[in-house]
């Protein structure tokens, strides 16, 4: 049985070896213990590099891909961010420690429900959440500077890509949902939209409306 700090050490590792090497992001990932946002009896496997169950039918990200997409997003300290999809709130709280001000939504009322008990609990106060269908994004709060999806659309939802800024910077996975789909990058220049494919990943759908619970 290894000590808190030792398994919070192997975690660090664990993500530099898979090439999260932004200081940021592993401090910020350091700031927040995963097992808060994963419970019963998985929350033993918290520290693995594996995704996990959790309420809905969905899961929590893998860390090490948790963290290349936050450092593929290349946040900065004044930075709007909208997260789409927010399932355990773990992603959306890493991105509270790098931006200004986070807005994270899911179609799940239980799903946000739980995560805001949690942010609620680690005292994040520049983190705002819905209950929505965030393919929509939140025409509200646009335009964002980031935009993070962490469930997989076949093609980029066209009013994400309207919301955001000139500069901004998406990071999704796109593709079907039941095969291996492509992480890509969108960013926005003054003439229209940039792409580039960054990795191989596998993430649940991006479905239309809202959850039945
Ligand atoms: N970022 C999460 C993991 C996301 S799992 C974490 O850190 O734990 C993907 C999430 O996307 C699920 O919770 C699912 O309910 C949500 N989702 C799927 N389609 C959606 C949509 N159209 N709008 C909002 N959320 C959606």
């Amino acid at each position: 049985m290894s000590t808190i700090a030792e398994r919070q050490m192997q975690f660090l590792f664990a993500l530099r070896t898979k090439g999260v090497t932004d200081a940021r992001v592993l401090t910020a990932m350091e700031k927040t213990d995963r097992a808060r946002f994963v419970k019963g009896h998985f929350s033993a496997r918290s520290y693995e590099d594996m995704p996990l169950p959790i309420a809905c039918g969905q899961t929590i990200s893998q860390p090490s891909v948790v963290g290349l997409m936050t450092q593929a997003l290349n946040v900065q300290p004044r930075n709007k961010v909208l997260e789409v999809g927010t399932g355990s709130g773990y992603q959306a709280a890493i991105l509270s420690h790098l931006a200004r001000r986070v807005y994270t939504v899911d179609r799940h009322k239980t799903l946000m429900n739980n995560a805001r008990l949690i942010f609620q609990a680690l005292d994040i106060t520049n983190l705002m959440a819905f209950t929505a269908d965030g393919s929509f994004g939140l025409p509200d709060q646009a335009p964002f500077d980031r935009i993070l999806v962490t469930a997989a659309a076949e093609d980029p939802p066209g009013p994400l890509l309207a919301q955001l800024k000139v500069g901004g910077i998406m990071v999704l996975p796109v593709g079907q949902s039941n095969s291996v789909q492509t992480l890509i990058r969108v960013n926005r220049t003054e003439t229209g939209f940039e792409y580039e494919e960054l990795r191989a990943v596998r993430f649940v759908p991006l479905l239309e409306g809202l959850g039945k619970d």
